[in-house]
């Protein structure tokens, strides 16, 4: 058995080979287990005696290297965020004229490549490689191409942003080391020079954003005369965006291409990871093909208590380098909530897998503290959440926010939900958190349905109407008919809500941007047309009582 990036098992046109590098790639979890704590055990001596950063890490646990005896020895050690990692390139900058020397453990003489984040918010943080970590890099690309059939005599048009650094050079390397031969077009030439370029090299695969992809299909028509599915393409590798993750996003790109669609990720570190075609069975996401170089764990978002790597457990992905010599990061934590599944995948390759499930709710990891601050932001009154994204359906009952509702409840902060789907649930928080107010927005409708098949969930409202700490507010009514104005067929459902809630837990809203009818009318349907509402009830309803419930304190009050 050997780690060791490089030469494969069966180097060579072997085609009929599955994976890159079988030796490492089915190891059963007991021998990952078993060499990472080893790697691990290695690394933080490595990373302790040679970077001042690291080694404060320690001290701040009140440990030292061979104190980590296991990974809960390990899970001690105080976590590192993005921005924390920018704040320690300023000091080093300016301390040592260098933004590496307080991060970076090899000599200078040993690091020969320099990649970035894309730097879309603020500064770029920076990763050092050393020759043998770049090895690392390639290897890992080399797994992810290898599993969905890519081999040498393909051709790949790399249609990234090269600038970006990670889906740069650090890809074209990647795919070189493979043996595959990489078209490095970039997307700075602009739309019309990819295709170009595309119709004379005829690649069998494109690395694109998803959105660049969608835009191809789009254009190619109109600048080629041709549709996108006559390039030729038998796979669309989406990177550098979430999009990836979204079945009708992959749907489109699959039929607009005529391709077999792949989501990866990993551009110059050590996570990497890439989707499979089993992607029926609930579990969208991708194989994590670098644990022998990568620890991955998973921490609560609001504590940063360690969670384990069970089947569908959610938390925050803390990521560790093993046998890495550049810049090495310990205990990093990037900011994503990630889902893993540990039970095999149907498609029979290897490896946990992990859906990353988006930003962590409320916050960038560095602004940590933001939820604590929430309301003294300027005209901050509480939380929305909508869980509209394909991925977000799940979060209610899967654990994702179980830290927010405690803490929400400590700080007063008011969280509305559209939560259709999950009502009872709603009433279960409700009743664990007594003095957390809820909003149930949109009548608690079924959304995307009209008539009856909107408002079946209307008995689950009322019935949420004995917690005290619940409101509803009917915002958007007339999306949800299909009569037109006055749309008299909402009374009943505005009766019913009333009746349960009365007027200072019933809210009126709009959601104008929807409606099929003027301002005027979505007020006028109510204000005028609901005629049985109590005149001294009708300002509750339409704002005071939310302004209450907020706790909004009005200039005229
Ligand atoms: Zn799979």
């Amino acid at each position: 058995m050997s780690g060791t990036p490089g030469t494969p098992a069966h180097a060579g046109r072997d085609g009929g080979r599955r994976l890159w590098n079988e030796a490492v790639e089915t190891l059963s979890r007991e021998a990952i287990a078993e060499l990472q704590l080893r790697r691990l055990q290695y690394q933080v001596r490595y990373n302790y005696e040679r970077s001042p950063v690291h080694r404060r890490k320690f001290e701040e646990a009140g440990a030292r290297p061979e104190d980590i005896r296991s990974l809960e020895d390990f899970a001690r050690i105080p976590v590192m965020t993005k921005d924390e990692h920018r704040r320690i390139q300023e000091e080093s900058l300016e301390r040592h004229g260098s933004p590496f020397t307080l991060m970076a453990c090899a000599a200078p003489e040993e690091i020969v490549r320099i990649n970035a984040t894309s730097g879309t918010t603020g500064v770029p943080t920076l990763y050092t490689l050393t020759a043998h970590d770049v090895a690392i890099v390639n290897e890992m690309h080399a797994r992810k191409y290898w599993r969905t059939g890519i081999r040498p005599g393909h051709v790949m048009l790399q249609a990234l942003s090269l600038s970006m650094f990670t889906g740069g050079l650090p890809l074209s390397q990647g795919i070189m080391h493979m043996g595959a031969c990489v078209v490095p077009v970039g997307i700075e030439g602009g739309t019309k020079r990819v295709l170009d370029i595309a119709r004379i090299t005829r690649p069998h695969a494109i690395v694109a954003t998803p959105s660049f992809g969608q835009y191809l299909i789009e254009e190619a028509p109109r600048l080629t005369g041709r549709p996108a599915t006559e390039l030729g393409l038998r796979w669309f590798f989406c990177a550098g965006e979430g999009g990836g993750s979204d079945p009708q996003v992959r749907r489109a790109l699959a039929e607009g291409f005529g391709a077999r669609v792949f989501d990866h990720t990993g551009g110059g570190h050590a996570f990497h990871g890439i989707s499979c075609e089993a992607q029926d069975e609930g579990c969208t996401g991708m194989h994590l093909v670098s644990e022998d170089h990568c620890l991955l764990e998973l921490v609560d978002p609001g504590t940063r208590a360690p969670i384990a790597l069970a089947d569908g457990a959610v938390g925050e992905m803390v990521f560790t380098f093993l046998d890495w010599r550049g810049g090495p990061f310990m205990r990093y934590a990037l900011g994503d909530l990630l889902q893993v599944r540990t039970r095999p995948c149907s498609c029979g390759l290897p490896g946990i897998r992990f859906a990353i499930l988006g930003r962590i709710p409320l916050d960038e990891p560095d602004k940590r503290p933001l939820i604590e601050t929430w309301l003294q932001q300027p005209g901050m009154l509480g939380l929305r959440y909508t869980f509209l994204k394909t991925h977000m359906k799940s979060w209610p009952h899967d654990g994702t926010m179980d830290w927010l509702w405690p803490a929400a409840e400590r700080l007063g902060i008011p969280i509305a939900l559209l939560a259709g789907d999950f009502l009872p649930l709603v009433g279960q928080i409700a009743e664990r958190h007594p003095r957390l107010k809820l909003i149930v927005d949109h009548f608690g409708v079924r959304r995307l349905n009209v008539d009856d098949a909107a408002f079946v969930t209307i008995p689950e409202v009322v019935a949420l109407a004995r917690h005290p700490n619940i409101a509803v507010k009917v915002t958007g009514g007339p999306q949800y008919v299909s009569d037109s104005y006055p749309f008299k067929s909402l009374t009943p459902h505005y009766k019913a809500i009333y009746d349960a809630f009365g007027p200072r837990r019933m809210f009126w809203g709009t959601d104008i941007t929807r409606m099929p009818c003027t301002w005027r009318e979505c007020v006028t349907a109510f204000t005028e047309h609901q005629t049985w509402i109590p005149a001294s009830d009708l300002p509750l309803i339409m704002g005071r009582g939310i302004a209450d419930w907020l706790g909004w304190r009005r200039k005229w009050d």
